[in-house]
């Protein structure tokens, strides 16, 4: 059998968590040999709620999963973690000012990220999770020094994954003909699923739809399909966001296929014009447990226009953390 991995969730009580948790704990996230250990972080009134999850974690018998703690400690939490899931985040509230969310949320990743610095396992990977993602895991990231700034990472897998469903049901294929589909820049309204290096049955897939189609519907399907499904279900998008979840890290691990990448906010090193430093969403290979921006692809004026008013509005979130002292 393989060594344990210990898998930190933070705000495993809340939606996501409550998806997420069975799916690591089933050997979902690593493979089915690894066992898992499950740290869950919870502010102090939600740890009970975290205890009745584990009671049905305890329930369901899982071969793979090893043990469950439970703690609103950081510290704890993190102390020599392999996997840290950044779930738990602050909600924009009513008449939230921008500022005041990227504020509180401060308040939760910078500790996060000083407690992964302190006592994380030297292989640690975090995924941020929590909205606004890039900019949580920016923050997390600049006050973990002595961790790789690679090892921080934002979810655009699920903006992905809808991306890759959008474009399999309109041309009638399935998601498994679909490779080297991208999402670029912020997780957020702005982000930009890009089609034109994205290949179906070999041809690119921007060619073999509709101009109208790629810009009018496709592109803010998906950019608003969170919304859509709250406005359908009354409940956001919970299941799909811990999936992808799954996907995101299940990737980091295990690899790419050949000939195809993946979508992940990841640190830039400048490449495509995105400032670096920047956690931004660029296409990605992951090979030896490492994601690899892909490089020397041809950004067209469509395309450029809507990478850099992303990226620009990336650079506004982080201009306002280093102005409120929190980078
Ligand atoms: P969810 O579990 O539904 O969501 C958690 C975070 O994920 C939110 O920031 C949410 O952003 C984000 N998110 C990313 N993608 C998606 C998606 N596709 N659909 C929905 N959300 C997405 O929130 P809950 O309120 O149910 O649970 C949060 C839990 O976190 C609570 O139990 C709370 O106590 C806990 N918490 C823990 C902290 C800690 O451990 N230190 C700190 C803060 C909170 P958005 O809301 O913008 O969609």
């Amino acid at each position: 059998t393989k060594a344990p991995v210990t898998v930190t969730v933070t705000g495993a009580a809340g939606q996501i968590g409550y998806a997420l948790l069975f799916r690591i704990a089933s050997g979902q996230l690593i493979d089915a040999e690894t066992p898992i250990k499950l740290r869950l972080l919870e502010i102090p009134q939600a740890v009970k709620a975290a205890e009745g999850t584990a009671m049905e974690l305890d329930d369901c018998a899982f071969p793979l999963l090893e043990s469950i703690d439970i703690t609103d400690d950081a510290r704890t939490a993190f102390d020599g973690t392999n996997v840290a899931l950044l779930v738990g985040a602050r909600p924009r509230a009513k008449g939230m000012e921008r500022g005041d969310l990227l504020e509180a949320n401060g308040g939760i990743f910078k500790p996060q990220g000083e407690a992964i610095n302190a006592g994380a396992a030297d292989d640690v990977r975090v995924l941020v999770v929590g909205n606004p993602a890039n900019t949580n895991a920016l923050i997390a990231q600049a006050h973990a020094p002595d961790v790789p700034a690679e090892r921080f990472t934002a979810m655009t897998r699920l903006d992905h994954n809808r991306a890759q469903t959008q474009l399999a049901q309109k041309l009638g294929v399935s998601v498994t003909d679909i490779r080297k589909l991208t999402i670029w820049g912020n997780h957020s309204a702005t982000q930009y699923p890009d089609l034109f290096h994205a290949e179906v049955g070999g041809k690119i897939a921007a060619e073999q739809v509709e101009q109208s189609w790629l810009a009018d519907e496709f592109i803010p399907t998906v950019a608003k399909r969170g919304a859509a499904i709250i406005d359908a279900r009354g409940a956001s998008s919970a299941a799909s966001a811990a999936n992808a979840a799954i996907d995101h890290v299940h990737t980091w691990v295990n690899g790419t296929p050949e000939g195809d990448w993946t979508s992940a906010g990841v640190v830039s090193d400048g490449s495509y014009g995105v400032p670096e430093g920047l956690i931004s969403s660029f296409p990605v290979t992951a090979r030896d447990g490492k994601f690899e921006i892909v490089q020397g692809l041809e950004i067209d004026e469509f395309s450029r226009e809507r990478i850099d008013a992303s990226v620009a509005e990336l650079t506004e979130e982080r201009d306002t953390v280093r102005k409120l002292g929190l980078i």
